[in-house]
């Protein structure tokens, strides 16, 4: 059995920056049939788990992408201002840490946390991947988002 990963919003967890969810029927569908395959659905929200609580100010990359967080080269800020770039790095790791031994993850498209290959940098969209996205890619994870599902 392995793990995939799953943005937990895309599963219809109200855990939203707004406290909304984002349920997605093709991940849905797609979700049933790998537990069917056996393999194990991790449902996960990288934000909430850094401790950022739900609802949470909208955040943006600033000076670069996920792995440019990652490398201490860009950071996370809120629509107040408040650098958040610490909780988006602890909610990452923590996700990561429950991601062990996955070999696929399907992640909501564009977030600074799970976007992948396209995230928003000071309000633009930005190729590069989000904290969490970047990280698990950095792990060997095959990441990529609902809308590239059909593409598997
Ligand atoms: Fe969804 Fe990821 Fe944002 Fe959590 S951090 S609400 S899982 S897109």
């Amino acid at each position: 059995m392995s793990r995939v990963v799953v943005s937990a919003c895309l599963l219809g967890r109200p855990c939203r920056y707004d406290g909304a969810e984002k349920a997605h029927p093709a991940v849905q569908a797609w979700a049933k049939t790998q537990t069917s395959a056996g393999h194990e659905i991790m449902a996960l929200c990288p934000e909430e788990l850094g401790g950022l609580g739900t609802p949470r100010r909208p955040a943006d990359l600033r000076g670069g992408a996920g792995k440019a967080v990652l490398n201490g080269q860009a950071q996370v800020v809120d629509d107040q201002g408040r650098d958040v770039t610490d909780a988006f790095l602890h909610g990452a790791r923590l996700a990561a840490q429950h991601a062990q031994g996955a070999r696929v993850a399907v992640l909501k498209a564009r977030s600074p946390s799970c976007g992948c290959e396209q995230t928003r940098v000071e309000g633009e969209l930005h190729p590069g991947d989000g904290v969490f996205a970047a990280l698990l890619r950095s792990q060997g994870v095959e990441v990529s988002t609902e809308e590239q599902l059909g593409e598997h």
